[in-house]
């Protein structure tokens, strides 16, 4: 069995040196467990902020412990009726190719509708994000102006998709002209590569009707500018700030408040699992639209249970297109 453990506590931007693999004996199911074999292992942007002490949403990982996150994983050996060998899984596990669980927290995945991959992506955890976000929180009307940041990322390009089922029209930003190209195959009415372009131009003439629903997975410079062109009573989903989860200081930058005040918008922050309750209304609901057409999704892949540390690295130099996967088995 192999395990990758946290090695050390980045300060700044994590590399492989902050973590480490252990190999081990693959262990035994006993009475009341399941022994899972991984298939994909999720690199989420999340995970860098578990990688710091502290206290947040999540509780941080621990130096010498394995990493834990989203896992699919299939059932090797089982003492649990619920979970029987051959049926696959859904839950936060650790980096591990073979690990041992009580059955908490794991989701059997339905055979049938869609890849069992999807269930870390578009009918799992970050497709939720972006359902509950953009509807509970920025509630698009038909016709109104959607701005998506990090869009051409797992949750951006389903929020703007998602934008597009309510009749909006929808901006996304992202970091290549690859990505803008993809975007725009995938629906987005406009897409802006903020790494070349002029950001506040290219969104003031991408908006001429100015912005009512903000969904920001980034923040920074994109956002300060977003800021700049709300409409009246505009709704702001703030989901992420990848740009500044590497930063060992905190962001210094413009004061939006007067922006807020001045449109009388609305600023929501939000996690994903504020709605548990409510995620198998969710799942259903991007499931149909999947399955009608309404919805495609784009994964990136990488193989090999030693490319973990890698393709979780490539999630801050946006290596990857819609959700970033590693696959395992
Ligand atoms: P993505 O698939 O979007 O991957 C991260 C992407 O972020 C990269 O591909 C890259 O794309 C972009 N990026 C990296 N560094 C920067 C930077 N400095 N400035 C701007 N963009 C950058 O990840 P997810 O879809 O999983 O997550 C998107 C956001 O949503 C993250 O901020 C994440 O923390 C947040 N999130 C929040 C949840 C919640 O419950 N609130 C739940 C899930 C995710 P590019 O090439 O465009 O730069």
């Amino acid at each position: 069995n192999q395990t990758i453990l946290l090695a050390s506590r980045p300060s700044g931007t994590p590399t492989a040196d902050n973590f480490r693999f252990e190999t081990s004996a693959v262990p035994a199911a006993a009475a009341g467990q399941v022994l899972l074999k991984t298939l994909y292992v999720s690199v989420d942007p999340y995970m860098r902020g578990r990688m710091n002490a502290g206290k947040s949403y999540v509780a941080p990982f621990e130096v010498d412990q394995p990493i834990v996150g989203g896992v699919v994983a299939e059932v090797v050996e089982s003492h649990l009726e619920q979970f029987p060998v051959g049926s696959v899984v859904v839950g936060n596990l650790p980096w591990q190719r073979y690990s041992l669980s009580d059955g908490k927290g794991l989701q059997r995945i339905p055979t049938g509708p869609a890849p069992v991959s999807y269930f870390l992506g578009l009918l799992g955890m970050p497709g939720l994000t972006a359902y509950f976000g953009l509807l509970d929180i920025c509630q698009p009307k038909p016709g109104e102006t959607v701005v998506v940041s990090g869009a051409a990322g797992a949750v951006g390009m389903i929020v703007g998709q998602l934008a597009k089922i309510k009749g909006a029209r929808v901006i996304g930003t992202a970091g290549s002209d690859e990505k803008v190209a993809y975007l725009k195959e995938v629906g987005f009415d406009e897409a802006i590569n903020y790494k070349t372009a002029n950001i506040p131009a290219a969104l003031a003439a991408a908006a001429p009707n100015g912005v009512d629903c903000y969904f920001d997975n980034v923040g920074g410079a994109i956002t300060d500018a977003v800021y700049d062109l709300l409409n009246k009573h505009a709704r702001i989903a703030l989901c992420g700030q990848i740009s500044s989860y590497n930063d060992a200081e905190a962001p210094v930058g413009p004061r939006p408040e007067g922006k807020l005040l001045k449109t009388s918008a609305k600023l929501q922050g939000f996690i994903v699992s504020d709605y548990l309750p409510q995620w198998p209304e969710g799942v259903k609901q991007l499931t149909q639209w999947y399955q009608e057409g309404k919805l495609q999704t784009e994964e990136t892949v990488t193989e090999g249970f030693d490319q973990i540390p890698a393709a979780f690295l490539g999630l801050f130099k946006g290596e990857n297109t819609g959700k970033a996967l590693v696959k395992v088995a």
